[in-house]
């Protein structure tokens, strides 16, 4: 049986102030993620979900309105998962091959900064914001809602920013937009976002 296990940090929780705080830090992680994969692996048992992995169960529940809540708390997991890995304490700068696309795409590396910021500012309610490529191996700025993730859409992400209120409320208040630039220029981790592109290379 498949048992979701809660991915560890992989920082400290105050690695990333002051653009984060430990204190959110700890409950993002400690109380908001580890629920979604407490609840995921409630939601799972007994059913032909069980044994499948993580993406497999979001790509399959994504089409299956009765598996709203496994697909809301897997997505959630998976998303999470994935936004430790899109920071870094200091941040850390894009590769010559990825800033190259990133100034092929968006112009220059501030305009897709402020296209990353308008398009997290813009979303309505709960949500996520990404830099994702497609096979061709071109970039893309977009937001989901709730749970959803451009897997679904046949991208591979290299850079998510969470838009939840939980993700910045006790730092920056209804301030979303100081906190998406604050994770832009301080603590976003390009070198993940450069091995993700490399592999979404080689899948096409
Ligand atoms: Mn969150």
């Amino acid at each position: 049986m498949t048992k979701f296990t809660l991915m560890p940090l992989p920082y400290d929780h105050s690695a990333l102030q002051p653009v984060i705080s430990a204190r959110t830090m700890e409950l993002h992680h400690g109380k908001h993620h580890k629920g979604y994969v407490d609840k995921l692996n409630k939601l799972v048992a007994g059913t032909a979900y069980e044994r499948l992995p993580l993406e497999e169960i979001i790509r399959k529940s994504a089409g299956d309105d009765s598996a709203r809540k496994i697909f809301n708390n897997a997505g959630q997991v998976w998303n999470h998962d994935f936004l430790w890995l899109s920071m870094t304490p200091g941040g850390s700068r894009p590769s010559d091959r990825l800033r190259a696309r990133i100034e092929q795409d968006f112009g220059s590396h501030e305009a897709f900064g402020d296209r990353f910021v308008k398009c997290g500012v813009e979303h309505f309610g709960s949500g996520w914001v990404w830099l994702s490529a497609a096979r061709d191996g071109a970039l893309s700025v977009a937001s989901t809602h709730d749970a959803a993730s451009p897997i679904l859409d046949g991208l591979q992400p290299l850079l998510c920013c969470d838009l939840w209120e939980h993700a910045y409320y006790l730092d920056y208040q209804n301030d979303r937009e100081s906190f998406l630039r604050e994770f832009l220029t301080r603590v976003a981790n390009w070198d993940h976002a450069a091995s993700r592109y490399r592999e979404a290379d080689r899948a096409a």
